[in-house]
């Protein structure tokens, strides 16, 4: 069988490794229209920020040393022009010759990834305008870096590639200003996870532009002036533009597959002609929590794909793709976001019913030193208490927290499954109980009606009609409340009762939750009817007080 495979970097390579480990027949072709193969894309920003030093680091692979191991003939700096896919045959472009040749093909395989997103903007041609994709970007970018010596960068995009170019620009010693046109940065998680971002940006001394879109770039004395819609001007001496990418379809349009988003592919990564399958950020699968079509250009998937795709194509199609959830992490300076399944602000979208949950615990014991603490927002059915999604930041212990909810929710799991989820525990590793659980524990209390929570944008539109309790410590209070709410610290709650009117909405706040959840099981089983539990107490609502 002869198999070729369109791009050879992540999911491509996958495949081809995949490929001869299970076919030592196959003729397995590789052509990938960069100059490399098998780079590390996800490690780029950190050679261009100087934590990764050496450039080879980010050459997995070369063609010579795969073609040795695997038999497999790759074929860099060598570009698919088309698919004719009656005579089952690809047209391609050695670039450095400019010979134009046909290869045939049993089975073809597109890995063509996505491309970075680059509107037509007037100035956008500007030489000191770069983005972010293949290693040539990268070594364009980091000479930039080291032969002009620039003090300043825009970074235009508060997507994953945008604040890890931001954090490693800043690294670099560069004083950064990251322009998003959304309210928020990293889309993915919802507000009161992306406020906790702007605040360690800030504190980095990172200066956030955001709501404000990007309209069009000009030249003063070989820096690039970058014009708002706000009519705000920003002066820097090079801008990142990482604003998102776009499915590589062009290859499967043209030859008259289907396509969507992203090329349309069934479980068995099979496009709409049996001897073509596609994978990796090329493609566009049905995500397993709305049912609707979904893009994600993310690493693991594509890997994923390389491989059950050979397995289909060797084997016969036996493994079926799942689909993807999302599940992503980014490290932004100390802090750690995580992210699985859907955001709150989706499932208003998708108008799919759903509870929420937001936790501060620790990242292991308290008393074990080095705790920090992690900011846990879980999204669920409200009625079977189904895992619909969660999102994370901290330090320590955040990638971990969602690695274990993007299992259970691949499983179509429930809170009931966190409660008594089992982890491995000492105390400078997590607490007995350990942030999964306890988000599972809270969401518990709140389907079976021991508690009831209410979100501090819905407070904010009640106003007056809430009667707003803090439970802090005077100590803490003095530090800071929030205005018009009444001080009575949890442990006096019971011979204060007297001070809470009956008959109102009572909103009841703490530090991080868990003494509020005390105060409204007190307060419930006194009588009071309307008692709710602030999500994410005052951590949460000084962190929305700084937007
Ligand atoms: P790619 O790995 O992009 O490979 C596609 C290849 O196909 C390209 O090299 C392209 O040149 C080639 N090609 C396209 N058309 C043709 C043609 N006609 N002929 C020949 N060759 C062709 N994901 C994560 O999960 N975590 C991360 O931390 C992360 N960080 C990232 C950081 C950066 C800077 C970038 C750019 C991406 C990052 N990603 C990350 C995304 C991840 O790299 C991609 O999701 C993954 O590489 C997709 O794999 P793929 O095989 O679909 O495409």
């Amino acid at each position: 069988m002869k198999i070729i495979i369109v791009g050879g970097v992540a999911g491509g390579m996958s495949a081809a490794a995949r490929l001869r480990r299970l076919s030592e027949e196959a003729e397995i072709i590789v052509f990938e229209k960069g100059e490399h193969i098998s780079f590390a894309n996800c490690g780029l920003p950190y050679y261009i920020g100087g934590v990764i030093k050496d450039r080879t680091a980010l050459i997995i692979q070369t063609p010579a040393a795969f073609r040795r191991r695997f038999q497999v003939d790759v074929r860099a700096g060598n570009e698919v022009l088309s698919l004719d896919r009656a005579a089952k045959k690809v047209k391609v472009k050695d670039l450095a010759s400019e010979r134009i040749y046909e290869e045939s093909y049993d089975k073809l395989i597109l890995a063509p990834g996505a491309e970075p997103l680059r509107p037509s903007l007037p100035g956008i041609e500007h030489a000191n305008i770069f983005t972010l994709r293949t290693l040539g970007d990268t070594f364009k970018i980091k000479d930039f870096l080291d032969n002009h010596k620039p003090k300043t960068a825009l970074v235009v995009g508060g997507g994953p590639i945008g604040l890890e170019m931001a954090e490693n620009l800043a690294g670099a010693g560069l004083q950064i200003t990251l322009a998003e046109a959304l309210p928020q940065v990293m889309n993915t998680v919802d507000f009161e996870i992306a406020v906790l971002i702007h605040k360690n940006l800030r504190e980095r001394g990172i200066v956030l532009s955001l709501s404000d879109v990007v309209k069009s770039f000009a030249d003063k004395a070989g820096k690039v002036v970058t014009f708002l819609a706000s009519g705000r001007e920003i002066v820097t001496d090079l801008v990142i533009f990482a604003v998102g990418v776009r499915p590589e379809t062009q290859l499967a349009e043209e030859a008259g597959l289907a396509v969507g988003r992203g090329i349309s592919v069934n479980e068995f990564l099979q496009t709409s002609d049996e001897d073509i399958y596609a994978i990796g950020d090329a493609i566009e699968f049905m995500n397993p929590l709305t049912g609707k079509k979904y893009v994600a250009a993310l690493a693991g998937p594509a890997n994923k794909q390389g491989r059950m795709v050979a397995d289909n194509i060797v084997e016969g199609n036996k493994k079926k793709y799942r689909g993807t959830l999302g599940t992503a992490v980014v490290k932004i300076f100390a802090m750690t976001v995580a992210v699985t399944g859907l955001a709150a602000k989706v499932l208003d979208a998708e108008q799919i019913p759903y509870e929420s949950v937001i936790i501060h615990p620790g990242s292991h014991a308290g008393y074990y030193p080095g705790a920090t603490t992690i900011t846990l927002k879980l999204l669920f059915s409200p009625t079977e208490g189904k895992i619909l999604g969660a999102q994370a930041a901290g330090v320590e212990g955040v990638d971990r927290s969602i690695d274990v909810i993007s299992a259970y929710i691949s499983r179509q799991g429930t809170i009931y499954d966190l409660t008594s989820y089992e982890h491995c525990y000492a105390p400078p590793f997590a607490s007995a109980k350990d942030a999964v659980n306890m988000a599972g524990f809270v969401a518990e209390n709140v389907l079976s009606g021991k508690l009831k929570t209410i979100n501090w944008d819905k407070v904010a539109l009640l106003g007056d009609a809430v009667f707003l309790l803090d439970v802090r410590t005077v100590e803490e209070c003095r530090r800071g409340m929030v205005s018009g709410a009444l001080n009575i610290p949890l442990d006096d709650l019971r011979v204060r009762l007297g001070e809470v009117p009956q008959g109102r909405k009572i909103a009841v706040y703490c530090g991080v939750g868990i003494r509020s959840y005390a105060a409204v099981r007190i307060l419930m089983q006194k009588g009071y009817g309307e008692v709710y539990n602030l999500s994410g107490g005052f951590m949460t609502y000084s962190s929305l007080q700084d937007q």
